[in-house]
């Protein structure tokens, strides 16, 4: 097994995404102490019960103590208050690192509030379900999926070679990309998706009592899937959309217009527009089954 990475690492919000990645510290680096952080006395009591963790507290600072590495799982909506939180009390040489879904967002929230004697390295693990808390949580979460960090340029390469070793235990794919073009990318592949679905699944239910029940139903027919995405959690979601509004913005700009452009073939009876245009689709789906990330 060898050494551990880190000899005491801090979770401060461990939930599902802070419960997975001490999973596998638990699993691979055993000897690492693990400290996690919540606010519920029901979420730590659940950690106790699950036995992820040696230490539970709901004190962030009193978390941070002496520890090697520090991550940020709560939503991003916390990070501001926190970094100005423990910063006094991160040990000098310490690793802080996040795993929010919007980057520049949270460099914006964090490095100001760091101390230069700590390396600050960005992360998004890019794998997750519709579930929270704790009890959500499993090490295999992370197996075969992205990760990606947006390290600034003042950042150690040592500091992001030794999260790099991390995300690896837990089988993830990582790379490094600025936080720019991150929130660009995932605002395409997962923030555009998640708005559509809770647009679809909200108009279904405005829908008439007779006809929404046989929503629920026939849900098989594709509103099952789109269902399951918008159940994910609201905090964090609204989150997401206030931090990455302006590349959101930008691409539903250009989803309404397409969305227009398919609403005319439609009216016009235009075939050969919409069949084309779902042949192109399907390749995309070809293509993310054959990179293993369907
Ligand atoms: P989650 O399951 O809801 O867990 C969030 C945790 O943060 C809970 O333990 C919560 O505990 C704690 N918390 C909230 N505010 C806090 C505060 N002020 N101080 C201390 N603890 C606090 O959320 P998650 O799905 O793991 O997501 C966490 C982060 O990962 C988010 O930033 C999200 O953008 C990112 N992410 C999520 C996914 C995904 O699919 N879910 C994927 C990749 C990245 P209490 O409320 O009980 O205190």
């Amino acid at each position: 097994m060898g050494e551990p990475l880190f000899d005491r690492v801090a979770i401060i919000g461990i939930g599902l995404i802070g419960s997975s990645l001490a999973r596998v510290i638990r699993r691979d680096n055993p000897e690492t102490h693990i400290v996690a952080c919540a606010r519920r006395a029901e979420t730590l009591e659940a950690v106790r019960r699950l036995k992820i963790a040696d230490e539970t507290t709901d004190d962030p600072v009193a978390a941070v103590a002496d520890a090697d590495l520090v991550v940020l799982g709560t939503p991003l909506s916390a990070y501001a208050e926190l970094a100005k939180k423990i910063a006094p009390a991160l040990k000098p040489g310490a690793i802080v690192t996040d795993v929010g879904s919007v980057k520049q967002a949270a460099i914006r929230d964090i490095a100001p509030a760091l101390p230069k004697t700590v390396h600050f390295v960005p992360g998004h693990p890019v794998a997750g379900t519709e579930h929270s808390g704790p009890e959500a949580g499993f090490a295999e979460m992370f197996a075969d999926r992205w990760c990606i960090l947006t390290p600034l340029p003042e950042t150690a390469p040592e500091a992001v070679a030794k999260m790099t070793a991390l995300w690896r235990l837990a089988k993830m794919r990582v790379v490094e990309m600025p936080a720019e073009h991150h929130d660009k990318v995932l605002a395409a592949t997962s923030h555009l998706p998640h708005l559509i679905a809770y647009t679809i699944v909200g108009t279904a239910t405005e829908l008439g009592q007779d006809l929404q029940s046989e929503v629920v139903a026939y849900s098989a027919g594709g509103f099952r899937d789109f269902t399951r995405i918008a159940a994910s959690d609201p905090v964090m979601w609204r989150d997401i959309f206030l931090a990455n509004s302006e590349a959101v913005l930008e691409l539903l700009q250009r989803f309404s217009e397409d969305l227009t452009a398919l609403q005319r073939a439609i009216r016009r009876g235009d075939g050969d527009t919409l069949h084309d245009w779902f042949t192109r689709t399907r390749a995309i789906r070809r293509s993310i089954i054959e990179a293993k990330q369907a």
